[in-house]
């Protein structure tokens, strides 16, 4: 039986090699773009906000496995969801990786994302795991402004 480790990698690696929702969107889909300079990763996040919901979600740009799959899983996760849910599962994600304070939102569930908590025991590579989510976050204020 492979541990949970194993299977954590093994989702991560999925990620990184298949990664999902990979491409542009044309406006009016927003465009956000997000940086790590510790770590040279660079993200591209395309939403499409239609009544509230996020109907569709583009992620491009380069960097390392954790930034990557982090972005293919975070966009598979938010896709179809509204506003709101995406922002607490912004908010628990972030919680999860220790950069927030407070009690987690847990009326929604990280699934598959949970994969990336052993990130936290590398806090270099936290801000790679976060990047993603930053400029997601960014892209939902820039399409609500
Ligand atoms: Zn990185």
């Amino acid at each position: 039986m492979p541990g949970l480790e194993d299977l954590y990698r093994e989702i991560i690696l999925d990620h990184y090699k298949n990664p999902r929702n990979r491409g542009v969107l044309p406006p009016p889909a927003v465009r956000a773009e997000g940086h790590n300079p510790l770590c040279g990763d660079e993200i591209e996040v395309y939403l499409q906000v239609e009544d509230g919901t996020v109907t569709d979600v583009r992620i491009s740009g380069q960097g390392c496995s954790i930034s990557q799959s982090s972005a293919s899983m975070m966009s598979a996760a938010v896709k179809g969801k509204n506003v709101e849910d995406v922002r607490a599962l912004v908010s628990r994600f972030k919680n999860m990786m220790s950069i927030e304070e407070g009690e987690p939102d847990t009326s929604v569930s990280l699934g598959d994302l949970e994969a990336l908590q052993g990130v936290v025991k590398f806090p270099v590579r936290i801000k790679c795991a976060v990047l993603a989510w930053n400029t997601l976050a960014e892209g939902l204020d820039i399409s609500l402004a």
